[in-house]
């Protein structure tokens, strides 16, 4: 999800250039070997927001579905409105695209739809969010939430290869009953989730106002992770509290981490696992003179990274091979930088041993080849 702080973040630094309209092609000026083998390589992807992947012409076929009018002529009108240069007007487009989303059939053809890109840019292995709160309060079930995107997983898994999990995300800033209420909900069908997470605007709400909720998901099988986003207001507190006081499995987004060397120590003693996404939380900038990238920044400071594409719909719809393009040259990625991101991803599975033992080894045999 991108939270207000990412998107004026973002926004500011995208002030001449949005990012969202690159000037240049993902591959530009990255060397063909290097293009060639980030297309090739096995990859993961943990920070990937399933209503971020709903791309434009999507809305429009499940709108026709679901008999809704949309306040576009057409695909390419609703493209162009994705310029959005305020919070509001993405928020807008953001919530209002959610609203096709109203049948067990449209989760699957929406998580379809991203497994399928995915798998055709060698993703082996992906654990999706998706944000129920917000469809709850539609009206949509539970059920037909989890049981769409279920179905295309095993769908995906069969046909395409790719095999997946399901991270239920709490919108940190709606109420915590609300957050409860779906957690509740979905335990019924806690067999087709591997985890817990949190997402949408931190300021105000900081990760222990999800205490109850993270320790009542422990407590029946589901691990946790927690967005800790970019340059937010107390994010080193923030950043602690996840990770000291709620042991959280994971951190997504968290480059903050690298001003503090304690708290690096922490992570690296807990072997944490990041999952960065640099398309619009790239750059560092809080209390420093000078932007810093966050990736460059994180591997300097030798924390785990994986890299993911997290909202693609509404980022020039880059997924990830794009992501890793871009950031070869924003962050000076070299090929074996590259590599131990994607050793990385797949040590950073919530599988059995044995099942991450098949991943890695897939990976290494594509090392050999290459
Ligand atoms: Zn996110």
């Amino acid at each position: 999800m991108i939270t207000r702080r990412t998107l004026m973040a973002g926004l500011a630094a995208a002030a001449a250039l949005p990012r969202w309209a690159y000037a240049a092609a993902p591959a530009d000026g990255v060397d063909p070997a290097l293009v060639q083998f980030i297309k090739g390589l096995p990859k993961s992807e943990y920070h990937v927001h399933l209503e971020g992947t709903l791309e434009a012409e999507m809305k429009f076929a499940l709108a026709r579905r679901n008999g809704l009018g949309l306040p576009f002529a057409d695909v390419a009108a609703m493209k162009a409105s994705y310029n959005y240069h305020d919070l509001a007007s993405f928020l807008a487009i953001y919530y209002d695209g959610m609203k096709v989303l109203l049948k067990e059939q449209d989760f699957r053809d929406l998580a379809y739809a991203y497994l399928a890109r995915a798998a055709a840019q060698n993703v082996i292995y992906t654990e999706m969010f998706f944000d129920p709160q917000e469809h709850l309060k539609r009206g949509v079930p539970m059920e037909a939430v989890i049981m769409g995107i279920t179905r295309a997983r095993r769908e995906a898994e069969t046909m395409l290869g790719i095999r997946s999990q399901l991270i239920l995300c709490f919108v940190r800033d709606s109420s915590a009953e609300s957050a409860m209420a779906a957690l509740d909900a979905a335990l019924p069908f806690k067999q087709y989730l591997v985890g817990v997470g949190l997402d949408s605007d931190e300021a105000g709400h900081p990760p222990e106002k999800f205490a109850a909720h993270f320790a009542k998901a422990r407590a029946n099988g589901l691990h946790v992770t927690a967005h800790c986003d970019i340059d937010q207001p107390g994010t080193l507190t923030n950043i602690r509290t996840a990770l000291v006081d709620l042991k959280v499995d994971r951190i997504d987004h968290g480059g903050n981490i690298v001003q503090s060397p304690e708290l690096v120590a922490i992570a690296k003693q807990r072997n944490m696992y990041f999952t960065v996404c640099p398309t619009f939380s790239g750059t560092l900038r809080k209390g420093l003179d000078q932007p810093v990238d966050v990736v460059r920044a994180m591997l300097d400071a030798g924390l785990k990274v994986t890299i993911s594409s997290d909202d693609p719909a509404y980022m020039a719809s880059e997924y990830i091979n794009d992501v890793l393009l871009r950031a070869v040259t924003r962050s000076n990625l070299s090929r074996a930088e590259l590599a131990q991101i994607a050793r990385n991803g797949f040590e950073a599975a919530w599988l059995p041993e044995a099942d991450k033992r098949l991943l890695l080894a897939r990976l290494d045999a594509y090392l050999a080849s290459v």
